[in-house]
């Protein structure tokens, strides 16, 4: 075999995935969030980071179960050998139940449709299909009404290849303290539901309603079960409550300098030409782009990155597979030089909350955003 380096590619630019960071949230969260379990959600393939090993990592943590939202990424779980409980965060198609079925996954239902299709396939021979029903309680995305969920329920509860193992409902603004009535009045909703389930003799199983936000700032909203995606990749959406121990960023974004040369002052670069130098400097070209998921309007904003351990601002506007760096006067930068996009280089940090606040946007964005282009290359601790 061919050896393409440590980059996991020809080109020096890769992501690298800490999964002793993954494990350390883990950790923290189980230890804010005790006695709820933690369910590490680890959809679009890990938020970036690659669900695998993440989901892997999350479990040798503590992590009890995982969720995924499409039914490919729950197969895709199994199929790399997974075998903890994996919640499908949407109620999966109609077409796919008996796969979802076939895969061990545990669907979410919330229409009548959707029950009769995770019971046909649920029917089909062995154990019951286990369901979690979901309600709408004011996120308004998916998920029951309230005044339908015990109906739903019982279908669930009566259908022969059916079990209902759990009910939950999402939180729409448990990030923001300003609108904390809201995340009351859903969970009042919730618990409301839960009680005409029990009034009817019907075990609600298992309950979980907090996302990292909920789990972090909102003790109330635990329940049996917290669902954190954010916050197990070391992002939180909310100020670290007192006394919670601080989540590590699990993905560093890197490559190196492919090309340094001086250029002189007054000149311009990149497309566009909208950055002009202020002085003599030295100009470095890194070979990432919008392509790979720097934004091309970082630029605009004030981007910079990491070289020799010192913040430099994107020169110009950021190309499809390229983008320049402005290193300043006399700098000492040859091609090779390690450049940091995203994570530590000597003392300095730049997070996706540093992205993301410049570009109006949420960490989430950002890290989703790291295409598959970028190679993700796993280690263990620092
Ligand atoms: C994505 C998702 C989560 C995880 O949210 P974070 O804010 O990343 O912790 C939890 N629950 C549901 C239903 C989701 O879709």
């Amino acid at each position: 075999m061919v050896d393409k380096g440590a980059a996991g590619g020809w080109r020096a630019t890769w992501a690298e995935i800490d999964l002793a960071a993954v494990r350390h949230n883990v950790g923290v969260l189980i230890e804010r969030c005790s006695p709820a379990a933690v369910c590490a959600v680890v959809k679009a393939d890990g938020y970036g980071h690659g669900s695998v090993d993440v989901a892997r990592a999350a479990v040798d943590g503590g992590a009890t179960w995982l969720a995924v939202a499409l039914v490919e990424e729950g197969q895709a779980l199994r199929d790399a050998g997974v075998d903890a409980p994996i919640l499908l965060l949407a109620e999966p198609p109609a077409a796919s139940m008996a796969a979802v079925r076939q895969a061990g996954l545990t669907p979410t239902l919330y229409t009548p449709d959707g029950v009769a299709a995770a019971s046909s396939a649920g029917a089909a021979g062995g154990e019951p299909l286990v369901a979690h029903l979901k309600v709408d309680t004011g996120m308004h995305r998916v998920g029951a009404d309230p005044a339908d969920a015990l109906a739903l329920a019982r279908a669930i509860d009566k259908a022969p290849g059916l079990r209902l193992g759990g009910t939950w409902t999402h939180l729409a603004v448990a990030d923001d303290p300003a609108q904390a009535s809201y995340t009351t009045a859903q969970l009042l909703r919730f618990d409301a539901v839960l009680a005409e389930l029990r009034t009817a003799a019907i075990d609600p199983g298992l309950l979980h309603a907090a996302n990292s936000a909920g789990a972090l700032a909102e003790a109330s909203s635990r329940y049996d079960m917290v669902r954190c995606g954010i916050s197990v990749y070391g992002y939180s959406p909310v100020p670290l409550p007192d006394g919670c121990q601080s989540l590590r960023p699990a993905l560093s974004l890197r490559s190196r300098v492919s090309l340094a040369r001086p250029l002189a002052a007054g000149e311009r670069v990149s497309y566009g030409l909208r950055y002009a130098l202020a002085a003599d400097s030295v100009v470095a070209t890194v070979p990432l782009g919008y392509a790979d998921g720097v934004p091309r309007r970082l630029s605009a904003v004030g981007g910079e990155v990491l070289v020799g351990g010192r913040r430099r601002p994107i020169a110009g506007t950021v190309t499809m597979d390229q983008l320049m760096v402005d290193c300043g006067p006399g700098a000492d930068v040859a091609a090779g030089d390690e450049v940091v996009l995203l994570g530590r280089q000597g003392g300095e940090e730049i997070t996706a909350d540093e992205w993301a606040g410049r570009l109006d946007t949420i960490a989430y964005e950002i890290l989703c955003g790291i295409s598959k282009r970028v190679p993700r290359v796993v280690r263990d601790g620092p």
